[in-house]
């Protein structure tokens, strides 16, 4: 699970395991930041504290990801 600040609120980026189908679209929008596990096809994002710069990177990979599995969720 990563996190990032977006105007000065913390958000946490996730994956939803139970639609994510190991497409790898996020992979190729930020490889830095998702992995997907080779054993159980399912993306995750890394644990790092992210770049703000990357937010819209994320945004793309949000609205590519073919299963819509991808969400930043607002923290506190
Ligand atoms: S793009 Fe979406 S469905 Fe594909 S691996 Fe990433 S999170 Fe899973």
């Amino acid at each position: 699970m990563a996190e990032i600040e977006i105007d000065g609120e913390k958000y946490r980026l996730l994956v939803d395991h139970d639609l994510c189908m190991g497409t790898r679209v996020c992979i190729a929008r930020l490889p830095g930041v998702f992995t997907v596990d080779d054993d159980t096809n399912l993306s995750s994002a890394s644990d790092d504290v992210l770049d703000p710069a990357l937010i819209a990177q994320i945004r793309e990979a949000i609205d590519d990801c073919p299963q819509e599995a991808i969400r930043l969720e607002k923290l506190g």
